[in-house]
């Protein structure tokens, strides 16, 4: 029999649960400081965590902050993300980024959502995923794949554009716990809640989730399909705490 359960109270059993299951969530993606966890959250849309972290040394080596990235050439930095696939698009996007970083912010990754968005190639996804993963702010809950196909199984919302899935999950979540939800469904959605087959037998949340499946449109927002939640520890430490994908 299922429980019949409020917005509200589906989040309070969801986030119990995720706490329960994921004491200390964190990811794979290696990043040691704001610049360098910028510029993998970049290069992880459609692509995962594990052949980022494949290419980043490489690229960190060559150009360790956005100065010297802001220096490099179109097709040295191809060649170098070349296997994160979009590859044009993205070199484009973290030349720009880099570039803006050095002359508008005197080298220094900005620790607001309004000025982190107007570099190229980040929206309200990488910009969460950046301040929260460098510096533990939450302002927002990134909503990534993961995010939005388990809000939706579970009753979370019913919305479809990201940013309204954010705003709803916003109004359920503590502050406080805003970016961790993030790490925490992105894990569970990996291990658990699969975009295909998701495994309820083996589920603490069967008694009270709704079990509805999100509509298939708008999903991942413009920054794309991201399966992944790349952070480093708001203390600046790269962070690897979690379960496996
Ligand atoms: S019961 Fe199934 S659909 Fe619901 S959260 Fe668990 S795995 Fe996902």
């Amino acid at each position: 029999m299922k429980e019949k359960l409020s917005p509200a109270q589906r989040a309070e059993k969801t986030l119990a649960a995720l706490k329960a299951r994921y004491p200390q969530p964190a990811t794979h993606l290696m990043a040691h400081n704001a610049w360098e966890l910028l510029v993998a959250t970049v290069l992880a849309a459609q692509c995962t965590d594990a052949r980022v972290n494949t290419i980043t040394p490489e690229l960190f080596r060559r150009w360790p902050g956005p100065a010297e990235l802001a220096e490099a050439s179109q097709e040295e930095l191809e060649d170098v993300i070349h296997s994160a696939g979009f590859y044009h698009s993205k070199a484009k996007n973290l030349l720009g980024a880099a570039r803006r970083v050095r002359d508008v912010f005197g080298n220094v990754v900005p620790q607001t959502l309004e000025e982190l968005i107007t570099l190229p190639g980040v929206a309200r996804k990488t910009a969460n995923v950046v301040l929260f993963g460098a510096f533990g702010i939450n302002v927002g809950l990134a909503v990534d794949t993961h995010v939005k196909r388990i809000s939706h199984r579970l009753g979370l919302t019913r919305q479809t554009d990201p940013v309204a899935v954010e705003r709803d999950l916003m109004a359920l979540f503590p502050q406080e716990e805003w970016g961790d939800v993030n790490h925490r469904m992105v894990w569970f959605g990996r291990d658990v809640c699969h975009a295909r087959g998701p495994r309820c037998d083996a589920c603490e949340m069967l008694p009270f989730c709704a079990r509805r499946e999100p509509p298939k449109t708008g999903e991942g927002g413009r920054e794309g399909r991201s399966g992944s939640r790349k952070t480093v520890s708001p203390k600046g430490k790269s962070a690897n705490r979690g379960k496996n994908a």
